[in-house]
């Protein structure tokens, strides 16, 4: 199937100069949604995941499907004082100023193999600080699954240490 296809390209959102990748149009598809879904899975299958980690707002969209899949659980990632229990937080750079992500203490025991789904890789800041909640928990990141991968953006590099993989790339 031609993913790209499915995905609705909006320039200059949410500002001057970002051509926003539109999985909205792609979610609709029913064909199209089933078809991610199976690949993402299919690329976890074999891995012995315990656990998905989804990123806020779409890494729920794109990793709960996924989790369901694999006979995986899934554990959310979230923006400050989202999560109702004890959390855990890291605050991470950003192009101007920072910003920080939750997780549940609880959310992951010791010796976990988990994945990170989320929809896209961009510069790979969000997910680099979403390993460091799971490897604090002393979860293991076996591997990052993306719909897309940015490559002029080189998360990739970033993302080094860990395996990372994706359906398509820009
Ligand atoms: P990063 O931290 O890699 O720079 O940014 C990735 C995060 O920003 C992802 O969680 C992703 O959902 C969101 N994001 C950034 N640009 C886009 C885009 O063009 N399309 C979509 N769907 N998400 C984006």
């Amino acid at each position: 199937m031609d993913i790209k296809s499915k995905i609705r390209e909006v320039q200059d959102f949410p500002k001057e100069g970002i051509n926003f990748k539109d999985i909205t149009t792609l979610l609709k598809d029913k064909a199209a949604f089933q078809y991610v879904v199976d690949q993402m899975s299919k690329q976890l299958e074999d891995l012995e995941i315990d656990i998905i980690v989804g990123p806020e707002a779409r890494g729920f969209i794109m990793g709960t499907p996924v989790a369901y899949k694999i006979g995986a659980g899934f554990v959310p990632v979230r923006k400050p004082n989202k999560l109702p229990a004890e959390t855990l937080s890291y605050e991470y750079e950003l192009e101007y100023g920072t910003d920080s992500i939750e997780i549940h203490k609880d959310a992951i025991q010791k010796g976990q193999r988990v994945a990170i789904v989320d929809d896209l890789l961009a510069t790979g800041g969000t997910v680099l600080a979403t390993t460091k909640l799971i490897e604090e928990l002393g979860g293991e990141v076996v591997s990052i699954n993306f719909l897309m991968v940015l490559s002029f953006l080189n998360g990739k590099d970033l993302l080094k240490n860990y395996k990372v993989e994706s359906l398509i790339e820009y």
